[in-house]
């Protein structure tokens, strides 16, 4: 028809138009490498030319426009490969393909084979899944693989025309994931792909920025109740989240209905109007940070606002407030806190869900919580300080660690040992490296702290677990893979994964 002869001379048009701007630059490089003689239609491998035109590629005299062909190539290797990756995560996910296991929220019967993608299922008497492995393959916090993985098995089992456009680089990843996630609200097949195909056509003929808002309306028009789809399945995944960033500060992100967003807003923007006509000389943006967070943190004086250390903030709480233990603990050693007392350079400590903090804001912290302790309000300060020195001698040969060593264990520790978890020691298992039962001693050394599902994984998911002689450990996968820990962490290394999600 019309609308598609059109289309093919758009895109008839615009390879030719990619052949001509290749040879002209072929032309004016006296020097152009094979990317300059490269040809679409002499690579029926769909991008092998083309990889091995890039890699080789003479680049010491490339023009302007020479540079510029040659990222239009990688865009479009990355797009080839980003479909081998989806494929490749497909694979890897059917291989596993057990009975799923117990996922929290459902109790699966013998012979139930409908775990998620990425959930945890029995394969072959083994505790399994694709996100324990992939993520550390990917290098990758687990939550982010696990949404990666979902997304690459529906892209390859329920949109093979969207795979199709990533493999031929009509389409970035980015764009792919974005049609998945936003049309697999679609349960009926016919309705999905009708929607898929529009969405393919609109996008070849507009930039990509605004494809999310076309895949919505796209779904909302095959299925009225797919925006409310939508809606509930991101209510089921509302949280507050936690993302450091590398100045000392951290981002609290939560996620709720917008409507009830809105109003948290506006109440925030109300306070800090009034509070500005009362002479607060803080911005608007600054007022309604520092109310939020005495709204969100319950009272810590108990002697009212005018012997309150934080004066400044005094009477923005809220009085219905209720709140549980608002601590966080920062993991130092003694000579830590000595160098701070000495006024000697170093870094501070490690805070819980933050990573090694500057001396400076250690040394505020402290300063508040000892002036709090002097008022009178010892235990209500914002910040628990675990030192961690000697370790104790502890009862090797009774099996439960006993206060001390427990405490050691935690303080040293301070995640759960499996590499790349984040979770911190205080609320993880203590668990024996070699087994008491195999000989194993309660000793400091052969005690280590994990999260409940990687303790499972140890017992359950086939990991082995072996400790190096410089306090590492390596944990080898079933598949015989294996992974190293960090080295232990004395404030030297970086803050913990962060940066919220793509
Ligand atoms: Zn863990």
């Amino acid at each position: 028809m019309a609308d598609e002869a059109a289309r093919d001379d758009h895109w008839d048009a615009e390879f030719l138009a990619l052949v001509d701007r290749v040879r002209a630059d072929a032309r004016l490089a006296a020097r152009h490498g094979l990317l300059g003689r490269y040809d679409e239609e002499n690579d029926p491998d769909r991008g092998v030319g083309l990889f091995e035109a890039v890699a080789f590629q003479e680049t010491s005299e490339l023009s302007d426009s020479g540079w510029l062909n040659r990222h239009e190539a990688i865009v479009r290797l990355e797009a080839r490969l980003a479909a081998m990756k989806a494929e490749a995560t497909a694979g890897y996910e059917a291989s596993l393909h057990g009975v799923s296991a117990d996922l929290g929220r459902r109790h699966p019967e013998p012979g139930d084979r409908e775990a998620e993608p990425g959930e945890r299922r029995w394969v072959a008497g083994d505790l399994r899944s694709t996100a324990d492995e992939l993520a550390l393959v990917w290098q990758m916090h687990k939550g982010a693989a696990m949404v990666r993985i979902h997304t690459s098995c529906e892209l390859v089992h329920n949109f093979p025309a969207t795979l199709r456009a990533l493999e031929e680089g009509q389409l970035t990843e980015r764009a792919a994931f974005t049609i998945v996630r936003e049309l697999s609200v679609l349960d009926d097949p016919d309705a999905r792909r009708a929607a898929e195909t529009a969405l393919l056509e609109w996008a070849g003929k507009h930039p990509l920025q605004k494809l999310k808002q076309e895949a919505q309306r796209e779904a909302a028009r095959r299925s009225p109740e797919a925006r409310s789809k939508a809606h509930a399945r991101a209510m089921d995944e509302r949280s507050v989240r936690i993302f450091p960033n590398s100045d000392g500060t951290a981002e609290l992100v939560h996620t709720h209905d917008a409507l009830d967003a809105g109003a948290v807003m506006n109440s925030l923007t109300r306070a800090a109007a009034r509070r500005r006509r009362q002479g607060d000389s803080r911005s608007m943006d600054q007022l309604r940070a520092d109310i939020a967070l005495a709204r969100l943190l319950p009272r810590t004086d108990t002697r009212g606002p005018a012997e309150s250390v934080d004066n400044a903030d005094a009477g923005l709480h809220d009085d219905s407030t209720v709140g549980a233990d608002a601590t966080v603990a920062i993991h130092a050693t003694g000579a830590e806190i000595r160098a701070l007392i000495d006024g000697e350079n170093s870094t501070g400590g490690t805070a819980e869900h933050y990573g090694p903090i500057p001396q400076e804001s250690l040394r505020k912290h402290l300063t508040r919580a000892l002036t709090q302790s002097l008022l009178g309000n010892a235990g209500r300060s914002r910040i628990g300080l675990r030192l961690s020195d000697e370790p104790p001698t502890g009862k090797p040969d009774r099996y439960t660690p006993d206060a001390a060593t427990d405490r050691f264990v935690r303080l040293r520790d301070r995640t759960c040992q499996f590499p790349g978890c984040n979770q911190p020691a205080e609320f993880a298992d203590v668990d024996h490296r070699v087994a008491f039962a195999e000989g194993g001693r309660t000793t400091t050394d052969n005690l280590h702290c994990l999260c409940r599902h990687h303790h499972r994984l140890k017992h359950e998911g086939g990991w082995v677990v072996t400790s190096n002689p410089d306090g590492t450990s390596t944990w080898a996968s079933p598949t015989g893979r294996r992974y190293r820990t960090p080295p232990p962490d004395r404030g030297g290394s970086d803050p913990p994964e962060s940066g919220p999600p793509r």
